[in-house]
């Protein structure tokens, strides 16, 4: 199942430099080889949300009392669209979880908001998605070993600071040395890439530390934050990948989760190019391959499908 939430919207000034537009732009792309996959989540409840994060947080974010300095941190103004939006992302990641646990794919057309803390919201990210998704799955008895794989060029230092001594939960970050958060947070696995890094060694890297990484975790279950930040083209991201490089990037992780039987929840996370269309097909060549490994498109419909 693939979970869409870009129903719910979030209200910015013009000029603001987060891509809202490629939520709906990449749903629509996907609805033309897989509608019938296509479902809206529900949001995450409170509870949800508090196993996660703070009660007193949650309330804030709900209420619209966060004040002024947690607003700016996170970057967006409080609305009640946006804590609704917060909420729904938060819930599509958990409904790919289940769905992942299910029948071994979930993909969320949203989510990877990495940066969100227990207590405070960061770097576009208000809730944890992955944490309160990873929580979820341990309450409702589904999986109790999870595995984060983090590739957006960020590091998911919220996830990281989250799961800070969890035996059960082991968060690999492959990210910019040089790039925010400048404050990093210790992930199980931390590997730091210098700016300007290109495909070959960026896959090298990849393929070492991954079987590290299931190895370590023994997980039930993988969630992979396929970024299309680390692309040469992004604003914010400081490496050089190619298209075909991420796609490279999305292989090798599917493979070797596949490879040993792990299900996985894939959330597309950040991507900040120029052209919309160009992060949109970066996270549109993720959830395909995801697609045509979960058996539910065939590998010409990518070719057909018009752009
Ligand atoms: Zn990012």
């Amino acid at each position: 199942m693939i979970f869409a939430s870009d129903r719910f919207v979030l209200p910015l000034p013009p000029g603001h430099r987060f891509p809202m537009a490629k939520y709906a732009r990449l749903r629509e792309r996907v609805a033309r080889v897989a509608a019938h996959l296509l479902r809206e989540p529900d949001a995450a409840t409170d509870a949800e949300l508090a196993r996660v994060h703070d009660a007193g947080y949650v309330d804030a974010v709900a209420r619209g009392t966060l004040d002024a300095r947690a607003q700016r941190r996170i970057g967006f103004r409080w609305s009640a669209a946006m804590a609704e939006r917060s909420r729904r992302s938060a819930g599509a990641t958990l409904a790919a979880c289940r769905s992942a646990l299910a029948c071994g794919t979930g993909v969320t057309l949203a989510g990877g908001t990495h940066h969100a803390h227990r207590s405070h919201g960061e770097g576009y990210c208000v809730f944890n998605d992955a944490a309160v998704a990873t929580r979820a799955m341990q309450a409702e008895g589904r999986a109790r070993r999870v595995l984060v794989v983090d590739l957006d060029v960020h590091q998911g230092d919220g996830t990281a600071a989250i799961f800070a001594g969890d035996p059960d939960v082991v968060t690999l970050s492959v990210h910019g040395r040089q790039n925010f958060p400048f404050r990093k947070e210790a992930s199980t696995i931390d590997i730091e890439l210098d700016d300007g890094t290109g495909d070959d060694p960026y896959l090298a890297t990849l393929a070492a530390a991954l079987p590290r990484a299931i190895d370590r975790a023994r997980p039930d279950l993988a969630i992979y934050l396929a970024g299309a930040d680390p692309y040469a083209g992004d604003r914010l991201g400081r490496l050089a990948l190619t298209k075909a490089g991420l796609a490279d990037r999305d292989r090798c992780v599917l493979d070797r989760l596949s490879a040993q039987g792990i299900p996985v929840a894939i959330a597309m996370a950040g991507g900040y190019a120029d052209d919309i269309d160009d992060i949109v097909d970066i996270h549109f060549a993720t959830v395909a391959l995801a697609l045509e490994r979960a058996g539910a498109l065939a590998p010409m419909a990518r070719a057909v499908a018009p752009a």
